[in-house]
């Protein structure tokens, strides 16, 4: 964004601010380099221009719906646009043909009832204000006249209303393109079912969320040849497998756990389950209700929802005591064994009874599950033997096959909820809608925010090509010479992470194959490879920490679990077990190895497969017509009615609003009609297109100076 040199006594002005982001005043003197300005809070401060923005004095009451009609394009108004709206519950604003949707964290059920979806669907375009619908609207209206499929992005940090947005926006298309004269079932209300039942097992409060999703998700919405939804497909992504037996307060596990602790009596009596604070995977963190949210209501919700999606009762039965099984797995613990340090027994009664309970849900036989997880078959040269784990490593067992068993019945739920909606193979036309996690950079970050910001890069130069494009579009439209735009791609940070020979997955699967190596070696591999990468920092003095430079920032990852967390590994002794069970249904979830096995055994890495889905991914969105929401989380304590202007600032530049917005500044971000245009400045005559007048980054405020001189 251009520094305004035209800044002069008098001029409205954004001063950058430590607290506030920006503060508006006026400047009182300018001497040099120096901008004396009074701040309407009172204050004069002394500052160079490069931390002012112009301020448009004349602005309107309420903001605009479209900020590409500020008057001028800077951060600073930007952010005053969007706080402006929000105190009067205008969540929704355009930045050209992105929508930003700030989580007004109250219900607002005026905005999205049946009578608003009708309104919107009539209306003409820009006849109504800024909305999910508008953009889920042009979307089926694009599919319909084009022929082509469209996909709909969604981003924003945890909190943000992704998921709240990707519903709402799922509603609006069913409600398009439903089918009201079906009887029974419809596609369109299995599809809308499938949210809730994927909320139950892929959700989880955590600190930043009460209902995080925990897993990225693409819905695609198939459609006929006269726009009617036809079949259905979700994909989904990396679900967080260690919140299974890890929490910390004042997070809580997945909704199902508790959801099922609430279940009705006969439920609760047959699994032996109770309070959640008698389970070891609920217990270590002190959270277990939700404000609002009651879980013995969820749980029969969720049981409807399943009904809905073609889940039948009795795998509905084993979903439940799968759930059921893993509560009781968690609360096995081990002891020493007496004489032998070395390995480990069960610790007491309890834990006897807890896993004779696990064994009798899981069908299959105690003492196979006990030597499952407390012992390991280890090939001699000479013989086979038994070797028991110690106590730790019979924790870390115990947690292992819980993890396995968990992410193996959240695919099932995908998988089977895809068949069950059914892919309409005559389909030509789809809209796809991706409900992804954004940016994550924390004080911590690992192999996950590793995955995270990868595909957040992915997005981020699918989006940048996008604005760019349609940018440049607008440009030959009006006939105005575009060739010297520069465009800052971010190429370079995904090559450094995705490069097939080279890239950081690659170093850490040849890390992960080699015995000897540890997560140390690997860093060091990282520092050799990449000492002269200018997207990769080797911090001083460490040993095993990296630097990525990414778009929307500087992070450090600490790579500690990286080559543990990358293998996608199943214990030869849990496989057996499982699919040994004398339920049908666990069965399956672990088909026997035998049918493996005759593969040729290959080293399976979570890094390698997650690039591969993403490629898979940006190869459908590639093909489609892509339409962009931001979303905003307004503040941290998840409140109405409070905006945070540096933390949504951060939102912006991380989201790549404002990467837009630079893209839109390097051209002509002023395009103003000639009506417009003469209106205020018939008094100086720029450059002109066929319908509307060019104008570069400071020309508008070099004009307006001017303006105030006459
Ligand atoms: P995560 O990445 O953690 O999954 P998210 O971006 O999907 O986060 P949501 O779960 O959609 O966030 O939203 C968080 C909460 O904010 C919701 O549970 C809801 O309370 C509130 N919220 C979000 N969007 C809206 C909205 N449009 N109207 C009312 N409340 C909303
Ligand atoms: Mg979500």
């Amino acid at each position: 964004m251009g520094v305004p040199q035209t800044i002069d006594v008098g001029s409205h002005v954004w001063l950058e601010d430590s607290e506030l982001a920006w503060v508006d005043g006026i400047v009182f003197s300018v001497t040099g380099h120096d901008v004396e300005v009074q701040t309407s809070d009172g204050r004069t401060v002394v500052a160079k221009f490069s931390a002012l923005h112009p301020r448009d004095a004349e602005s309107r009451a309420g903001g605009v719906d479209d900020m590409t009609n500020l008057h001028y394009l800077n951060e600073a108004e930007v952010l005053h646009n969007l706080a402006t709206r929000f105190q009067i519950d205008e969540i929704y604003t355009y930045t050209g043909n992105i929508l930003i949707a700030v989580n007004p964290f109250q219900a607002l059920p005026h905005l999205y009832e049946p009578a608003v979806m009708k309104r919107y669907k009539e209306a003409k375009m820009g006849e109504q204000a800024p909305h999910v619908f508008t953009i889920a609207d042009i979307a089926y209206r694009a599919m319909i006249t084009e022929g082509k499929s469209n996909s709909i992005l969604v981003s924003g940090e945890s909190g943000a209303g992704k998921t709240e947005t990707t519903k709402n926006l799922m509603c609006y298309l069913a409600y398009l393109g439903g089918n009201s004269a079906a009887e029974g079932q419809t596609i369109e209300q299995q599809v809308l079912e499938s949210n809730p039942v994927l909320e139950a097992f892929g959700n989880a409060k955590t600190a930043r969320n009460n209902n995080s999703s925990r897993f990225g998700k693409f819905v695609e919405i198939q459609f006929d040849n006269v726009g009617r939804i036809s079949g259905a497909a979700i994909r989904t992504y990396l679900l967080e497998r260690s919140r299974v037996c890890q929490i910390s307060d004042p997070e809580r596990n997945y909704h199902c756990f508790y959801l099922l602790c609430a279940a009705p009596k006969e439920e609760i009596e047959k699994y032996k389950l109770g309070d959640p604070k008698s389970f070891h995977y609920l217990n270590q963190s002190n959270c277990y209700q939700l404000v609002g949210v009651n879980d013995a209501n969820n749980y029969l919700a969720t049981r409807r929802a399943m009904d809905v999606v073609g889940i039948s009762e009795e795998e509905q039965e084993a979903i439940f005591r799968v759930v059921a099984a893993i509560l009781h797995l968690g609360n096995i613990d081990f002891g020493n064994n007496e004489g032998d340090p070395e390995s480990s027994v069960l610790k007491d009664d309890d834990s006897k009874f807890h896993l004779d309970m696990t064994a009798q849900l899981l069908r299959c036989d105690p003492e196979s599950l006990e030597d499952a997880l407390c012992k390991r078959k280890m090939i001699t040269p000479d013989d086979v033997i038994k070797k028991s784990l110690d106590i730790s490593g019979a924790i870390i067992s115990r947690d292992g096959l819980a993890k396995t068993i968990y992410s193996r019945l959240f695919d099932w739920l995908v998988d089977k909820i895809n068949v069950s909606i059914g892919q309409d193979p005559k389909s030509k036309c789809l809209i796809g809608v991706l409900d992804i996690y954004g940016f994550e950079s924390f004080e911590s970050n690992s192999f996950e925010q590793l995955c995270i910001n990868y595909t957040n890069e992915k997005l981020q130069q699918h989006f940048n090509q996008h604005v760019f494009k349609s940018e440049q579009a607008e440009y030959t439209k009006e006939e105005i010479d575009w060739r010297y735009i520069e465009f800052v791609d971010n190429q370079d940070v995904l090559s450094l992470i995705e490069k097939k020979t080279g890239g950081i997955i690659a170093l850490l699967d040849e890390a992960c194959l080699v015995p000897k190596s540890t997560h140390e070696t690997f860093a060091q591999k990282l520092y050799q490879t990449f000492k002269d990468h200018k997207r990769f920092i080797k911090p001083k003095l460490a040993r095993s920490e990296f630097t990525i430079v990414h778009y929307a920032g500087e992070v450090l990852y600490q790579s500690e679990q990286f080559l543990d967390k990358n293998k996608d590994y199943v214990v030869p002794e849990h496989q057996n077990l499982l699919s040994a069970s004398q339920c049908s249904f666990i069965q399956r979830l672990f088909p026997s190895l035998s049918e493996e096995t005759s593969k040729p055994s290959k080293f399976s890495s979570i890094g390698s497969r997650f690039k591969l889905q993403l490629q898979q991914l940006m190869e459908i969105l590639n093909s489609t017509d892509p339409h962009f929401i931001r979303c905003v989380k307004p503040n941290h304590v998840l409140k109405p009615s409070i905006f945070e202007n540096l933390y949504v600032m951060q939102q912006l530049r991380s989201g790549g609003v404002l990467e837009a917005i630079r893209i839109k500044c390097a051209g002509y971000p002023a395009h103003k009609t000639f009506e417009e245009f003469l209106n205020r400045y018939n008094i100086i005559a720029p450059e002109m297109g066929i319908t509307r007048v060019f104008l570069k980054g400071n020309q508008m405020a070099e004009l307006d100076a001017q303006r105030a001189r006459i």
